[in-house]
């Protein structure tokens, strides 16, 4: 099973991904954790997304499009992918379709988690890791059960992003309105898309995405 999750930043992407993985032994796949890989090997296209990253813009088509292409061939995506951040323009989506087919592929399900912008920026400022395992927490929403303990792997060291800051955050919300929200509709017409409501608590939306894809 091959799906999408669209929606704004901070709308429970990441965190809605590693639940599906576990639930479907699917595999997420975040351009955003792609992109912070290459920013920290130092490597070209690391040095490229560096700075538009930092101002909350979208990295050229071109290039997000070959990273996700070259990763979709990898062993571990044979069984299935959760697409996370990809696609974010109206090109990506149409070189996603073009991709899908020439790799005999299928896109299952389009699932758009449905937001309020303004409760966007507490999740995003809130917002932190485990610098080990990559688990996901918020400082109100989502707590680990012992403070400064990962509930995952035990670790006591935790990270957040450079781009999660209040102006950042707004940069990347009209990014989201401007150049990635028509392609709900592109899928739309399609008639692959649904939505859920992302307001809700993490639970539920986990459980609206699992009724959504029917299992
Ligand atoms: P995205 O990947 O879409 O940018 P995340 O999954 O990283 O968003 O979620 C952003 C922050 O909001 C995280 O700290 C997460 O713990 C928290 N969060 C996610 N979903 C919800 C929710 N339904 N209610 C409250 N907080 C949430
Ligand atoms: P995310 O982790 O999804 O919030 O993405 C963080 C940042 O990485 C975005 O603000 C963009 O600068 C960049 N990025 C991630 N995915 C894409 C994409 N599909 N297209 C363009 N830029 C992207």
């Amino acid at each position: 099973m091959n799906l999408i999750l669209l929606g704004a930043p901070g709308a429970g992407k990441g965190t809605q991904a590693k639940r599906l993985e576990e639930a479907f032994s699917i595999i997420q796949l975040s351009t955003g954790d792609m992109l912070r890989a290459e920013v920290a090997s130092g490597s070209d296209l690391g040095a490229e997304a560096k700075k538009i990253m930092e101002a909350g813009a979208l990295v050229p088509d071109e290039l997000i499009i070959g990273m996700i292409s070259k990763r979709i061939d990898q062993d571990d995506c044979k069984d299935g992918f959760i697409l996370d951040g990809f696609p974010r323009t109206t090109p990506q989506a149409e070189a996603l379709g073009e991709m899908l087919e020439e790799k005999n592929l299928t896109l299952d399900h389009v699932l758009e988690i449905r937001t309020d912008d303004d409760a966007m920026v507490a999740r995003i400022t809130g917002r932190y890791t485990c610098a080990k395992c990559g688990a996901g927490y918020h400082d109100e929403f989502q707590k680990p059960a012992v403070e400064g303990v990962c509930d995952k792997c035990g670790g006591k060291e935790f990270s957040r992003r450079a781009d999660d800051n209040e102006e950042t955050v707004r940069s990347r919300l009209k990014a989201y309105h401007d150049q990635t929200s028509p392609i709900i509709a592109f899928y739309g017409d399609k008639g692959v898309c649904k939505a859920v409501d992302g307001m809700a608590s993490i639970d539920d939306v986990t459980k609206q995405l699992k009724e959504a894809i029917g299992g």
